[in-house]
């Protein structure tokens, strides 16, 4: 979708940080970070929101969770922690509708998280 924000940087169009990309995914630094670390991992096809998925995404899903777990280890916060997030339409926090999974990691997590 050439007026979503999410793939135009998947597509190259806007620039980003890019830390991994193959044929499916690509993530790359968030623009206002909220830890040391903030990444969004995101599939380059466009899907709105978490509640689009189905069960042939499967696959998918599991790869962006995995995608998030390597680069967690190649940014060196994998022993300390991390966390990772899907928010979902408007109560979730969502402002991007493209799915993307945050990335967050570098100091300690607070819970509840508001
Ligand atoms: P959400 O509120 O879950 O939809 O998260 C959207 C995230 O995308 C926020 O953390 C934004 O800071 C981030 N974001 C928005 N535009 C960009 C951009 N151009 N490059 C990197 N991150 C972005
Ligand atoms: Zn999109």
């Amino acid at each position: 979708m050439t007026d979503c924000i999410f793939c135009r940087i998947a597509a190259g169009d806007i620039p980003a940080v890019k830390v991994f990309e193959d044929d499916e995914i690509v993530a790359f630094r968030d623009i206002r970070p909220q830890a040391p670390q903030h990444i969004q991992v995101i599939p380059k096809r466009h899907v709105e929101t978490i509640q689009d998925l189905t069960l042939i995404d499967n696959a998918l899903i599991g790869k962006m969770v995995l995608t998030a777990n390597q680069i967690a280890r190649e940014q060196g916060i994998a022993n300390s922690g991390y966390r990772l997030v899907f928010n979902c339409r408007s109560d979730g926090g969502q402002e991007v509708y493209h799915i993307h999974l945050h990335l967050l990691g570098g100091r300690q997590m607070i819970w509840p998280p508001g």
